[in-house]
């Protein structure tokens, strides 16, 4: 496998990084030892959640480090982890108590980030890079559901823009075409992630998703086709789902986060109050009728409930269809359950990517975008061969 920047890496040097980046997404880093004063890498920008506790607005820490391989992996900082990130000369390494794990890198900081729409807006106030090479667009900065104080437990997007304020809440689709020309124009752009499901109108939410993707397929790289997914809660009537068809939309998601049906409940209350369990699955349904297998994506929360009950939640919406995939639960600043629940384990991980691996090849799926982008999830590595 080569990397972004071309070296050749054995198959145990890649199997390392996987390991490695199981250990970061189970137990954070306790400490960064020797960040650089100057913003020469991807900085955490707090424009969505915060997993780093114990840092202070102002304070610039690393977002993601690239282990070696080209595996992206996400940092969250939590005092008295055993696992630190030392600087090293120009390299740093990964050190678990004295031991050294690995040597990595800090993916640089996106040029466009030094960059303004024709009305001045900071671009990277209005779009972000997700991993190393994903333009993300979260339509929506804020969530609705917190309003109606029925805000997933997990989540802290609301008390992070209320503390941050580094995204433009509600955000024009000619000034988010615009910041993403500028992304496409100035980084390497390999996919395109497009986030909502946090209004509690569904309605509204769908015709601002088709607002946003009119304005920036014209300007994304691949000819009308948008390369990646565009994640949401699902309109009353389920038959506008043709429309993300029609625009190219490669990968419709509905993310029921939590599995089984009483989990999402309690873990979403604000999507299962205004959506539905039951409407969410039949949405699935209609992706599958419209895309075929293979192509509708949901995402979950791996570590909010039982490793058996998660494999469950894989196996319904796989034989439904549709591809599993989860982001590893990381204990947020200001989310409603705090610290009261840790990140799950290293074997938790490691057992629930090899299921879903075993899933994508069995059905002929393919993992949610890649290595480099998937920074909070093993499902590339696992569908590698590389965990285990
Ligand atoms: S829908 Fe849930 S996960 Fe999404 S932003 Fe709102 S509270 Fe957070």
């Amino acid at each position: 496998m080569e990397t972004a920047v071309g070296h050749e890496f054995s198959r145990s040097q890649l199997r390392q990084s996987a390991a490695v980046k199981v250990k970061l997404l189970s137990k954070g880093v306790g400490a960064i030892e020797g960040c650089p004063g100057s913003l020469s890498f991807k900085e955490e920008n707090f424009a969505y959640d915060n997993g780093n506790w114990g840092v202070v607005p102002g304070q610039a820490i690393p977002s993601e480090v690239e282990l070696p391989g080209g595996i992206v992996a996400k940092l969250h900082v939590r005092p008295g982890s055993p696992i630190r990130l030392v600087r090293n000369g120009e390299e740093w390494l990964v050190v678990e108590h004295r031991h050294e794990l690995t040597p990595c890198r800090l993916l640089p900081r996106p040029r466009f980030w030094g960059l303004r729409t024709s009305r001045g807006i900071p671009a990277h106030r209005l779009v972000q890079l997700y991993g190393a090479t994903c333009l993300n667009v979260n339509i929506f900065s804020g969530c609705e559901f917190f309003n109606v104080r029925r805000a997933c437990l997990f989540c802290s997007v609301q008390p992070t823009q209320a503390l941050y304020r580094a995204a433009v809440v509600r955000k024009r689709p000619e000034d988010v075409r615009e910041a993403c020309a500028l992304v496409v124009r100035h980084d390497r752009v390999e996919w395109y992630l497009q986030t909502g499901g946090s209004h509690v109108d569904g309605d509204r939410e769908f015709a601002h998703h088709v607002a946003v993707l009119r304005a920036v397929r014209q300007v994304l790289p691949w000819n009308g086709r948008v390369r990646g997914n565009v994640s949401l809660m699902p309109p009353r009537d389920l038959g506008r789902i043709e429309e993300l068809y029609e625009l190219g939309v490669d990968h419709p998601a509905f993310n029921l986060e939590a599995w089984p049906r009483a989990a999402f409940e309690r873990f979403c209350p604000g999507k299962a109050a205004y959506v539905g369990f039951d409407h969410i699955v039949r949405a699935m349904d209609r992706v599958v009728a419209l895309y075929g297998p293979g192509w509708g994506w949901c995402n979950f929360v791996a570590g909010l409930v039982s490793l058996r009950d998660m494999k469950e939640g894989f196996r319904f919406v796989a034989e439904r269809g549709i591809v599993p995939g989860a982001n590893v639960f990381h204990p947020d600043v200001g989310a409603a359950i705090g610290t009261t629940m840790r990140s799950p384990s290293e074997e938790y991980i490691t057992e629930l990517y090899l299921y879903a691996a075993e899933l994508y090849h069995r059905h002929g799926y393919r993992p949610f975008f890649d290595q480099r982008v998937l920074r909070n999830s093993l499902a590339n590595e696992a569908y590698l061969g590389l965990l285990g």
